[in-house]
């Protein structure tokens, strides 16, 4: 039975060579595949409007009988059109089709037929453009929608789908989930799940199926998260025997905070213990996370090991250099950089260098996961910035140790919940407290009218020695609208700065031009930074006091606050002036978030709330398998609920061995492989 679903599809009725190709194409192959390849949407054929009620310019399904037999108007070469009026008893609707010649003979006059389509013309008379139509008795009045391909329709697919389904009558799939999960998770079978996602028989069995497939995708993922952390954890690691901590303290131009004590102390147990550390550092915008990450790296290189510190861009890999040589080199500990700026020859004696121990610690960008990157005794690893790397990426640089401690400090603190299911099963140390004399930011929301008084604003901060930024979303001209960075700073330049000197920096700069203007700025050559979002990780200039955040509302909170993280660092006053011309309620409310608190967990969380896990993590998943049907930001309850089945299943039957096991242990492995192998 197993063989039935593992038959390539080129075994189905109405699939030869060409289409079985089109299908390997969107990952098509086997029958399994193809009862996977679940709708992108459903049209609505059940719930017909009238014609005079149809609402404009939405899809909608019109059941109406043909009463005038449809005619060919000849327009030009190569277009013809086919027109025909029906009628649903009440009203009359006039139907044109384009070069369908078809028309004229599926479509009958007396006879009665679903369209489907969006409906214009005016309201007195109403008509329909091209509608896709079928016979009044169609099967299935909720259709499926397949995503398509040149070549591979949507009709073509759900056809394929049809005839697959029917021929799994006689094989009906085997159930992953247990009848025990079923009952107690309030889930329906996989035959019926597979059946109604495909062809609902109504709106509500369309919803328990995809309940049932988005749960099961997302306890299969768990899964595979959970074990791929047992597995890692299993393994006795480098042990550490001395603690180094309050030597690294005493080198320290200021006292560590109590929460910087504490992660460090958490963080140290886990070097003594033997199983590898992977502990998740959270802690708000300024909270001091890199000082803890210092300390581990400097009681790991004491104790003889090899110390990685990967941050997720250029500038704040150059920041930490300095700041981790700055320190660390008090106590006889050797730092080197390997990031994009740094010159091919000097990058080549850094990692000869670090391959022979002669580095205690390498700072750099995801450059330090290249193959010719090797270390002599790496004991720890710490991410910094976390949820910009995938969890590949961090993986792939704990592969080059034997099983090393792991530390990701996170830039946006999250749920618990949801730092499970991005980072595996990891310990979490909360920084909760800031450095002692720190000021909040004082936030404004404005409009543009008043940008102008905003930069007098600015300039006064200017006049007495400190620094400012100014962020603009965008480096280029584009399509929206907004003011590029490079115009917009040529502007002030000509107009209310001319008398101040200003720097430019954005993504698409070169390694070492970004290094120089940085630098510039930390020497306060710099007295205005124009910039792009590149400075929203990490850079940190004390001396900056104030910033202003144009087109504010394209930001998400999380990134704001982490924007506004890059003043107030210091004990003085600092301002954050958030730009803003959006009118509607969701960008205010926002916004308004924005000058109420400065408590980055409360934004989090917030932010959390108003765009949905998906969204506030964006695209990328992070190296996750990409899911089929579940969506975080949609399926946040499904998924704390298929999170607490996984944990419980593990306790039950922590290697899945069980016979009733078998199915989903199946599954999971596949899904660690990918992991692992992609
Ligand atoms: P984040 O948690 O955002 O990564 P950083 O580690 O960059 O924060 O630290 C922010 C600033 O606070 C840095 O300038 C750092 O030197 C300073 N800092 C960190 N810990 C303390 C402390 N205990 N007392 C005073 N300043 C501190
Ligand atoms: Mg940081």
């Amino acid at each position: 039975m197993e063989d039935f679903y593992s038959t390539d599809i080129r075994f189905l009725k109405g699939i030869g060579e060409k289409r079985a190709a089109l299908y390997a194409k969107l990952g098509v192959h086997t029958f399994a595949d193809l009862l996977g390849y679940y709708p992108r949407s459903y049209e609505n054929w059940k719930d017909c409007a009238e014609i005079a009620q149809a609402p404009f310019n939405e899809p909608c399904c019109i059941k109406a009988a043909v009463i005038e037999e449809p005619c060919a108007n000849y327009v030009r070469r190569g277009m013809t059109l086919y027109k025909l009026r029906v009628s649903d008893g009440k009203s009359i609707m006039k139907i044109t089709f384009f070069n369908n010649k078809f028309v004229l003979n599926n479509l009958v006059c007396g006879k009665t037929y679903l369209f489907y389509g969006k409906v214009g013309g005016s309201l007195t008379a109403r008509e329909m453009t091209s509608p896709q139509y079928a016979g009044e008795n169609l099967p299935s009045l909720i259709r499926p929608v397949y995503g398509a391909t040149q070549g591979l329709s949507s009709k073509v697919t759900e056809k394929s789908v049809a005839v697959l389904l029917k021929k799994c009558g006689d094989y009906a799939p085997s159930d992953p989930l247990t009848e025990e999960m079923l009952k107690e998770y309030g889930l329906c079978g996989l035959g019926y799940a597979l059946k109604n996602i495909h062809f609902p028989e109504s709106f509500a069995a369309l919803e328990t199926a995809k309940r049932r497939l988005v749960f099961e995708e997302l306890l299969f993922l768990q899964l595979g998260m959970f074990k791929m952390r047992t597995h890692a954890r299993s393994h006795t690691a480098m042990r550490m025997q001395k603690d180094y901590s309050e030597e690294f303290f005493g080198t320290l131009p200021f006292a560590p905070t109590n929460a910087q004590r504490r992660a460090v102390s958490e963080g140290t147990k886990d070097l003594f213990s033997d199983v590898p550390m992977a502990r998740l550092v959270q802690g708000d915008v300024g909270s001091g996370k890199t000082v803890v990450a210092a300390a581990l790296c400097c009681t790991a290189v004491k104790n003889g090991c090899q110390a990685a510190v990967m941050a997720p861009t250029e500038i704040l890999a150059q920041q930490h250099y300095r700041f981790f040589s700055s320190v660390l080199s008090k106590s006889g500990i050797r730092c080197g950089l390997i990031s994009g700026g740094v010159k091919a020859a000097e990058k080549k004696k850094v990692k000869q260098l670090l391959e022979n121990g002669e580095i205690d610690v390498i700072i750099g960008t995801h450059a330090l996961i290249q193959s010719d990157v090797s270390f002599s005794r790496l004991g720890l690893v710490v991410t910094d910035e976390q949820h910009r790397f995938g969890v590949l990426q961090r993986n792939a640089l704990s592969k080059k140790g034997e099983f090393p401690h792991t530390l990701v400090m996170s830039a946006t603190p999250i749920p618990r919940t949801l730092a499970l299911m991005i980072y595996g099963d990891l310990d979490v140390s909360v920084i909760d407290e800031l450095p002692p004399g720190r000021k909040s930011v004082e936030t404004y929301a404005v409009n543009g009218a008043k940008r102008e008084r905003a930069y007098g604003y600015i300039k006064k901060f200017l006049d007495s020695g400190r620094q400012a930024y100014i962020v603009c979303p965008l480096v280029e001209e584009s399509e929206s609208g907004l003011t590029p960075a490079l115009q917009y700073k040529e502007k002030l330049e000509n107009g209310a700065f001319a008398d101040y000197k200003i720097g430019l920096l954005h993504g698409k700069m070169k390694p070492a031009e970004k290094e120089k203007v940085m630098e510039a700025f930390v020497k306060n050559e710099i007295q205005l930074l124009v910039a792009t979002t590149v400075i929203e990780v990490g850079v940190d200039v004390p001396n900056a006091a104030v910033m202003m955040i144009e087109n504010a509302e394209r930001f998400g909170l999380s990134q704001l606050h982490q924007l506004r993280g890059r003043v107030g660092r210091g004990s003085d006053e600092a301002a954050c002036i958030l730009v803003s011309d959006a009118q509607n309620k969701q960008a205010l409310s926002r916004l308004k978030t924005m000058t109420a608190t400065n408590d980055g967990f409360k934004i989090a969380q917030e932010d959390l709330r108003l765009r949905g896990p998906g969204e506030f993590f964006g695209n990328r998943q992070h190296g996750l398998p990409k899911l089929k049907i579940a969506d975080l930001s949609r399926d946040y309850q499904i998924f704390c609920r298929a999170q607490s089945a996984a944990r419980e299943l593990l306790e039950e039957d922590p290697e899945l061995t069980r016979p009733c096991h078998a199915e989903i242990k199946r599954n999971v492995d596949r899904i660690i492989e990918n992991i692992t192998l992609s």
